[in-house]
């Protein structure tokens, strides 16, 4: 039984590889198109949202609480950063355009070749070529990003009094990145064509568990040596917020075994507060940007929202959502694997054959960046899709914050987010669906106005709140 549907879903992906593998089939136009089509959807919605700072009064939810100065510095800064938004995004594609219609994906790949051949590097050809190539590649699309960020940093955030950072900060930043980038992703990188190379046509578990594997140890890792290379984590020290959150910890059953402070105020004025860790250990982080500005118990009341993420398992089910969507991913990509019509239509040399010692068409590293552009226009509908799911959450960590008595404090505390950050006051709901993962400050007052104190929350340990 299982044996015949392993098989005949086996049939169904040789069947869909057959259709999507046909000469007449120009993948380069395919992927110019749909990518201009996306620009327009993005830029439109850029549109929308930049007529939104044009309106001269505070949304009703919001009339008392932000006082006209603040709303009409909010609609500046709004303002200032949805054009930068729309214009990095109007560059994007055109970058992205000329990369595709100068053959630059070919050219480069054809570059890094004679690049080895020159260096005299013979042995084991397809894995170092594929990873001089994305080096490359990579290079070519970020770096003209560089100076996009500079001017957010520097301009923006600078004129609206949010940048703490200095230009010698922000280019070390640059540097470790850059060099975290190289150090854990082509040793990654090289185990994915590996594992490929090895399985052949059924690479999809093996690649999965390999992934599943690197995100774990990535997890343990980031504390300990990646973390410390951009922020300070200090014990919290005592007094009245280390106290309150020990106490609510207790009270929930949360296994909190480190209270930290992180020194983000070298960055940015910003502010926030986070957990992390193993289910039998965590950790609580809370930017000193935060507790200078929020009060003991709007700090305590942020983090109840914190820990209704933990009770609700939200961290766990994001996480399940993002394996099935690298299954789905990595499924339709074994269905492109072998597809030549992709690899003629980028203008890649059919004798590439010959290079491959696996005895495979075409190297996979190609096909998995040429796929990539293919499947593109599919992460919009992922973007929305995931939006949704994490606004749930949101509204329903808020509801816990709520039942756990702390309703006036987390308003509190959120208007006063809402007013440091100065966050935009009014959100096209089209705007808004496609590019926040929370819901706007207006529509968590609304809802937290519309629970009830308490409604069948079961504490561990406890009995019902
Ligand atoms: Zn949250």
């Amino acid at each position: 039984m299982a044996s015949s549907l392993v098989a005949s879903i086996d049939n169904g992906l040789s069947h869909i590889a057959g259709l999507v593998d046909r000469p007449n089939l120009d993948y380069e136009n395919i992927v110019i198109y749909s990518s201009w089509l996306l620009a327009a959807f993005e830029i439109w919605i850029y549109g929308r949202q930049i007529r939104m700072y044009s309106l001269k009064t505070a949304p009703k939810e919001l009339g008392g609480v932000l006082p006209q100065e603040l709303f009409d510095k909010a609609q500046i800064y709004g303002r200032d950063k949805t054009r930068y938004a729309l214009m990095k995004a109007a560059f994007d594609s055109v970058l992205s355009f000329l990369l595709i219609r100068m053959h630059v994906y070919s050219r480069t790949w054809d570059a890094s070749g004679r690049f080895m051949d020159a260096c005299g590097l013979g042995q084991d050809r397809t894995v170092t070529h594929s990873l001089l190539w994305i080096s490359f590649l990579t290079m070519l699309t970020a770096l003209p990003g560089i100076p996009w960020s500079y001017y957010y940093t520097f301009v923006i955030e600078e004129k609206h009094g949010f940048n703490k950072q200095t230009v010698g900060l922000w280019i070390a930043d640059q540097v470790k990145t850059w060099a975290l980038i190289a150090v854990i992703g082509l040793p990654f990188m090289a185990g994915f064509l590996r594992i490929i190379e090895a399985a052949g046509k059924n690479f999809v578990p093996w690649l999965m568990l390999f992934m599943v594997v690197v995100q774990l140890v990535l997890q343990i890792i980031y504390p300990i040596f990646i973390q410390p290379l951009f922020n300070k984590l200090t014990p919290l020290p005592a007094g009245e917020i280390r106290e309150r959150v020990e106490k609510l910890s207790q009270k929930l059953g949360f296994p909190l075994t480190h209270l930290y402070q992180i020194d983000g105020s070298k960055r940015s004025s910003h502010s926030n507060a986070y957990f992390y860790g193993l289910p039998w250990s965590k950790h609580i982080v809370v930017y000193d940007t935060l507790m200078e500005k929020s009060s003991p118990a709007e700090v305590e009341a942020v983090l109840g929202h914190e820990l209704g993420h933990w009770y609700f398992s939200h961290p766990t089910k994001l996480l399940l959502i993002a394996q099935s969507h690298l299954f789905f991913i990595l499924t339709v990509f074994s269905v492109f694997i072998n597809n030549t019509a992709l690899y003629r239509s980028f203008h890649f040399d059919p004798r590439l054959a010959t290079h491959n010692p696996a005895g495979g068409p075409q190297p996979i590293m190609i096909g998995f960046m040429l796929f990539q552009l293919v499947l593109e226009p599919l992460d919009t509908v992922v973007k929305f899709g995931m939006n949704a799911v994490t606004r749930k959450y949101e509204y329903q960590a808020d509801e816990f914050g709520v039942q756990l008595g702390m309703k006036d404090d987390l308003k509190e505390a959120l208007i006063k987010l809402h007013k440091n950050n100065l966050s935009s006051p009014h959100n096209d709901p089209l705007y808004s669906a496609y590019h926040h993962s929370h819901p706007t400050l207006p529509e968590r007052l609304r809802a937290m106005d519309s629970y009830k104190p308490s409604s069948g929350l079961k504490l561990r340990g406890e009995k019902e709140l």
